[in-house]
């Protein structure tokens, strides 16, 4: 803890995983955070929707890999007050770190685990109509008044189906949500639907988005001329994650969702590059160089000698690897780390917790210098939109799968 410095050290709970200003340099691996790019990324969402619209950040899967805690923290000082997160568990972790406002449970969450709604003030959604009977019986029940004795309703947001079919109640049962409105226990503060198609741009993805939409909204001016029921001044409507907000600007949103956006990226790279100067990349991967080997041609390096050199070869043990988060999948296609601000490709396969690369042509190199993975370095820089697009992945589930292992430092 000695290289702490306390007077920028925020969050009581903080681990010396995702701390303010953890000295990086007995680090493994560790991500930074570039907090100027989070809030410029903040702006800059904003600046698209509407002004009375809130940022209601999705901090699901540690912040897409960022750090939940950390990155919560920085958004809550910035005077967000809404957040989404997947399931109940993440939500708890929030409020142990202090995080105020609503936190909306985006997913599922067992009748057994309704009382950690109360415990930890979290709102949770309506997955479908058997749903809210159950929230509702559990919001009316004797050992909750027990708990709670001012019987005061338990905050829910109605997901609706609109074409997605994954959650929510379907958008033409509207009698079915009318009722979810005038449940007992229950207060009603947001209503929502998720676009499945957001992201693509040709003809079918917009006509199924834009009927999406066009659904959602029908059923609000529907819910609308019943007043007795619609408690319409509480019941905020949002429906775009980061693809919607970008793409289908809409007028009359109290809310909205992103994900991705929000850590200065979009889902593929092309998508990212189109961003450019827009989004700024929040996260930057780094590791170190362990070990550096001298190869004469026809040696191999690393597993199953995947690699063989084929001419006198200089390699590097790099100290990071798939149980950090990085695909193992990347070894085969040239992917590269920075070094000293130039491209090193890996070779062989990665393993759990290091990899190799080729180094024969940048001189200098030692154990204990930075190698970056994502980010920038000098000249050159990786985009986590390129690995995933290396890998065959999305942003999305790259980050995400970034570890608890890897150490999370704001700058
Ligand atoms: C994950 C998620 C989001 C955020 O999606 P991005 O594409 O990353 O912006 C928004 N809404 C729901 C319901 C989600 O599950």
């Amino acid at each position: 803890m000695n290289n702490m410095d306390i007077t920028s050290f925020t969050y009581s709970e903080a681990t010396l995983s995702e701390t303010a200003s953890w000295d990086t340099s007995r680090s493994r691996a560790w991500i930074e955070i570039s907090l100027d790019a989070l809030r410029h990324n903040v702006r800059y969402l904003q600046s698209l929707l509407p002004t009375r619209c809130a940022l209601m950040p999705v901090v699901k899967a540690n912040a897409y890999g960022h750090g939940a805690g950390l990155i919560a923290g920085e958004l809550n000082a910035l005077g967000i007050r809404s957040f989404c997160v997947a399931c109940v568990s993440e939500g708890v972790e929030l409020r142990r770190r202090h995080i105020a406002g609503e936190i909306l449970v985006l997913g599922y969450t067992h009748p057994d685990q309704f009382p950690l709604l109360d415990q930890y003030a979290l709102t949770q959604t309506v997955v479908d109509h058997a749903h809210a009977l159950a929230l509702s019986a559990y919001a009316c029940s004797a050992s909750r008044h027990a708990l709670r004795p001012n019987h005061s309703p338990l905050p829910v947001h109605i997901a609706v189906d609109t074409g997605m079919h994954r959650l929510g109640e379907p958008a033409e049962h509207a009698a079915q949500i009318r009722e979810i409105l005038s449940l007992p226990g229950l207060q009603v503060t947001g209503m929502y639907s998720h676009l499945a198609a957001a992201g693509g741009t040709d003809a079918a993805s917009r006509n199924f988005t834009k009927n999406q939409i066009d659904i959602f909204y029908q059923l609000a001016a529907q819910l609308k001329n019943c007043p007795d029921e619609y408690v319409a001044p509480h019941v905020r409507l949002h429906l775009q994650a980061s693809y919607g907000i970008l793409r289908y600007p809409l007028p009359d949103v109290d809310c909205a969702r992103p994900g991705i956006a929000l850590y200065g990226l979009l889902s593929n790279a092309a998508d990212t590059r189109a961003c450019a100067g827009k989004l700024r990349p929040v996260l930057s991967l780094r590791a170190r160089v362990a070990a550096i080997h001298q190869l004469s041609a026809g040696e191999s390096a690393g597993y199953d000698m995947a690699y063989t050199a084929a001419r006198p070869t200089t390699i590097a043990t790099v100290t990071i690897g798939y149980a950090d988060g990085l695909p193992r999948s990347l070894s085969e296609d040239g992917t590269a780390v920075l070094l000293h601000g130039r491209r090193a490709p890996i070779i062989g396969r990665i393993c759990m917790d290091q990899l190799l690369v080729d180094v024969t042509a940048i001189p200098g190199i030692h154990p204990g210098q930075i190698a970056t993975l994502i980010g920038q370095d000098g000249q050159e820089s990786i985009s986590a939109a390129d690995l995933a697009d290396a890998c065959g992945t999305i942003t999305n589930e790259l980050l995400s799968c970034l570890g608890p292992r890897l150490e999370r430092l704001a700058l």
